[in-house]
């Protein structure tokens, strides 16, 4: 069987991992430029794909029947070749959102939902709220309903973003600012990268419920694997790619004071895990071009510290990595931001008379008890999971894999 995923830009997609994960087909990257569309699917020998971003709409022209889902969405992500040749099309999105809603526990049955953005995953959003009895209203940049008079609807319950707004690599923004909404009980980011968007850490500052859009990704492709191979996919394989993804996708932070051994567990962490373990220090040396002690003799620690954001800020974006930080990075507040979108921070505790102080500049001039007592607080507030690490490096790996999978 051939399959695959039909869209324009395409080298980020997850699809071929999840397909690999739900059935045995080979599943390629169609990349294909508007151009070539109509030859792609009158000439390509396929038996089912998928269709992302800009073709969902594009494609109804090319299918011989859509199915009544299809039809009322007006956009087609999935289309399969049945035994007679024609082209049938699906759309598995509406699907995928509403087993998303579902995960997320929100009731959204006669509550006012925030939509934004109008594009096709708008649509598909929409159909399924007001299926579920929700009031829903479309913001759009242009619509009689836009950022400029959400005042309007401070009375919303759930908000969910359709819009690319926030998406790796442009982390820094979120479609709004959720602090007028005083009745908000959840949000629903259709974002999976980063992880935790800058909308959904401020539900989560919020104490509220928040989703990112990777179940939404798997629940559809699942849905649409069902359709490829013509067999029914039991609906717990959802789960089993979610975890299995978000912990390939997750990044590992592990913060503590200096010398505590974040380098060295780090580097083992990496190793088992296969993922790429990344030194904060390190890049900063290299982007300052001198030791650390120069930078801070040369520059004082003010400087120091941008450098560090400015390092942090660019490999929070990225996904997998295990990180180990300075001793001092908690200090500001912003960075936690930066590390916590796309991962879990840990925060490795060792007795202060086993720290390790050679070529630490602040370590060799402040006493250890003291620096420990302006961060112990900051420690804390950063950290998703606290390991001792006073013992053999092994066990302190093995505390760390099992809070992991206690989280999960
Ligand atoms: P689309 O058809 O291009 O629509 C996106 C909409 O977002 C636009 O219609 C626009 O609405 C709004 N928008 C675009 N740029 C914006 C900006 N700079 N500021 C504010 N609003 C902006 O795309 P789509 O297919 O609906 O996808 C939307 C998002 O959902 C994408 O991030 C996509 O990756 C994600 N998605 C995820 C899944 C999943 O399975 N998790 C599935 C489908 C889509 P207005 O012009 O009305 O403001």
């Amino acid at each position: 069987m051939r399959c695959g995923l039909l869209g324009r830009k395409l080298s980020h997609s997850y699809s071929p991992q999840i397909h690999r994960l739900l059935a045995d087909y080979s599943y390629e990257l169609f990349e294909t430029e508007p151009a070539n569309l109509k030859s792609f699917l009158e000439n390509t020998d396929f038996t089912g794909i998928n269709v992302t971003i800009p073709y969902k709409k594009d494609v109804i022209a090319f299918c011989d029947t859509l199915s009544p889902c299809a039809q009322n969405m007006g956009a087609v992500n999935t289309i399969v070749r049945d035994n007679k040749g024609k082209l049938i099309g699906y759309n598995t999105d509406y699907y995928g959102f509403h087993t998303m809603l579902q995960k997320s526990g929100l009731s959204v049955d006669t509550k006012k939902v925030l939509v934004l953005g109008s594009g096709g995953a708008s649509a598909t959003a929409t159909a399924v709220l007001r299926e579920l009895g929700a009031k829903t209203v479309v913001v759009s940049r242009t619509g009689e309903n836009n950022y400029t008079n959400l005042s309007k609807h401070t009375d919303a319950a759930v908000i969910v973003n359709c819009t690319p707004v926030g998406m790796y690599p442009d982390v820094e923004n979120s479609p709004l600012d959720i602090s007028i909404f005083p009745r908000l009980e959840g949000v629903l980011d259709l974002i999976y990268n980063p992880a935790n968007t800058r909308l959904l850490q401020q539900a989560e500052n919020r104490n509220l419920v928040g989703i990112n859009g990777l179940w939404m990704l798997i629940a559809q492709a699942k849905r649409s694997a069902e359709l490829f191979t013509g067999t029914q996919i039991d609906d717990s394989v959802i789960n089993t790619i979610y975890t299995r993804m978000q912990n390939q996708m997750k990044n590992l932070i592990l913060i503590g004071m200096p010398g505590c051994g974040k380098t060295t567990v780090g580097r083992i962490l990496a190793q088992k895990a296969k993922k790429t373990f990344v030194d904060a220090d390190a890049e900063i040396v290299q982007l300052a071009g001198m030791s650390i002690p120069d930078i801070f003799s040369k520059y004082g620690e003010s400087y120091f510290r941008n450098l560090e954001t400015q390092v942090l800020s660019k490999l929070g974006k990225e996904s997998g990595l295990i990180i180990s930080t300075g001793g001092g990075c908690v200090a500001r507040p912003e960075n936690y931001t930066l590390l916590h979108q796309n991962g879990t921070i840990i925060w490795l505790q060792r007795d202060l008379d086993k720290l390790a102080t050679e070529g630490r500049p602040i370590s060799a001039n402040v006493e250890l008890s003291h620096l420990y007592a302006q961060r112990q607080a900051y420690y804390q507030k950063f950290s998703d999971l606290i390991v001792d690490n006073n013992k053999d490096v092994q066990t302190t790996i093995h505390q760390i894999e099992t809070a992991l999978e206690e989280i999960e």
